[in-house]
């Protein structure tokens, strides 16, 4: 069996748009719960998914083992039945029972973490945390084109995994932007491969 790369989607900020679900806030709940507006009770129940992100999931999914690893508040029960219901809507086969509510994403195993934050353990994440709406991933369109290998560096996979270089994202990387391996090994091996024409 064919096995994936695992990789966790956050919710609020990268799947979710939180805005949305405040814009459709009656004024006085923006006011009683000014600073604090994800225990809104419901809350969670307005708000839409990114821009992109229906789209990107369906693409990621393809390629990795994909699951959601968020955070619902403490204080607002409401908000973990919602989190539910929102993956029920937008994403019913993908995330069908793949759904992590978690204070500790850091205890969480696996290889890639999208989040726009480093609460909640994501920056302790012992993956890869690639953090959305950071300089370097902007947008869906800069997540897909790191995590997602190209078809001509396909064959790269393969023969790198097993050189423990384990990762066609971390090799698209130097491939793109003509950086080097800071490991001696890696880089001997990623410049032989240049050498021979493999690349
Ligand atoms: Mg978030």
């Amino acid at each position: 069996m064919e096995s994936k790369m695992i990789l966790y989607f956050d919710m609020d900020g990268v799947l979710v748009d939180f805005e949305s679900g405040v814009r459709r806030l009656p004024e006085e709940a923006v006011r009683e719960y000014d600073g604090r507006l994800d225990e809104v009770p419901g809350i969670f129940a307005l708000m839409d998914p990114m821009p992109g992100a229906i789209e990107a999931v369906e693409e990621l999914s393809k390629h990795y083992d994909a699951y959601i690893l968020s955070t619902a508040p403490w204080n607002n029960p409401s908000a973990w039945a919602d989190k539910v219901r929102f993956v029920q809507k937008y994403f019913p086969k993908v995330f069908r029972k793949r759904l992590i509510l978690s204070h500790r994403k850091d205890l969480l195993r696996g290889d890639f973490l999208i989040d726009d934050r480093p609460k909640h353990g994501a920056k302790a994440f012992r993956g890869e945390w690639i953090q959305m709406g950071s300089e370097r991933f902007p947008d869906w369109k800069a997540v897909l084109k790191y995590l997602i290998p190209v078809p001509e560096r396909k064959f790269l996979k393969e023969k790198w995994v097993v050189n423990e270089f384990c990762g066609t994202p971390e090799l698209n990387h130097y491939y793109e932007t003509g950086e080097l391996p800071k490991d001696e090994t890696m880089r001997k091996l990623y410049e032989q491969m240049i050498e021979k024409g493999e690349i």
